[in-house]
């Protein structure tokens, strides 16, 4: 079982993750916990190159790169060997993020940047995108240090908002949309409730 946490900074993805990782272990699963970017060796140096604010200027097309490469090694060394080993995998961020940030953020064309994410992740697809849909305006107000994202301007991350919320609305069968100003024990279980028949087969 592949399951994917989407949407923008400060909206939960982290607590709702390790909620849903330990809902799962008590049932007796084993679960791999992962996030992009920057959960492999490389991966890391990537994740440092494209958040560092001393990074400057990199051309949208660079730093749409970067984010794949990182899903490449991602899902290679990280994700694929997890489920071979038959344990469920939960991951921080994944393809959907770069077409959102990248694709509808940058306003590079969302199908051209998916096609080179498909095949950099060997077209590998969670059962279930769970996205924790939050307005901007609130979620950067959680964060003081900002990196280079994060301070984009309020219009870059309502199109990255809404370009989770399209991606979502295209697939419903694979997608949770939760409204992340809901009480956090609540959208746990509106997750669980999702997750539930999937662990059946
Ligand atoms: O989720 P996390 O906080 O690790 O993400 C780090 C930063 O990378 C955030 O500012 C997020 O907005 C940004 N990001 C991005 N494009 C992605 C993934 C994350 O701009 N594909």
């Amino acid at each position: 079982l592949f399951v994917c946490f989407e949407g923008g900074d400060g909206a939960g993805k982290s607590t709702q993750s390790r909620l849903l990782r330990d809902w799962l272990v008590d049932r007796g699963r084993t679960v791999l916990l992962t996030f992009e970017p920057g959960d492999t060796e490389v991966g890391k140096e990537l994740r440092r190159i494209v958040l560092d604010p001393a990074t400057g200027h990199l051309s949208d097309r660079t730093e749409a790169l970067l984010y794949i490469a990182d899903k490449a090694e991602h899902v290679d060394h990280v994700v694929l060997p997890a489920l071979a080993r038959g344990e469920v995998v939960i991951t921080d961020r994944y393809v959907d993020s770069t077409l959102a940030y990248q694709g509808a953020g940058r306003t590079l064309e969302v199908s051209e940047v998916e096609g080179v994410a498909r095949w950099a992740t060997a077209d590998l697809r969670p059962h279930l995108t769970v996205v924790l849909d939050l307005a901007p305006e609130a979620g950067l107000g959680r964060f003081d240090g900002r990196d280079r994202i994060e301070g984009q301007s309020l219009e870059f991350h309502q199109r990255v908002r809404q370009g989770f919320l399209d991606l979502a609305a295209a697939d419903p069968d694979h997608y949770a949309v939760l409204d992340a100003r809901e009480p956090i024990e609540e959208i746990a279980a509106a997750i669980r409730a999702r997750i539930e028949p999937l662990l059946e087969d």
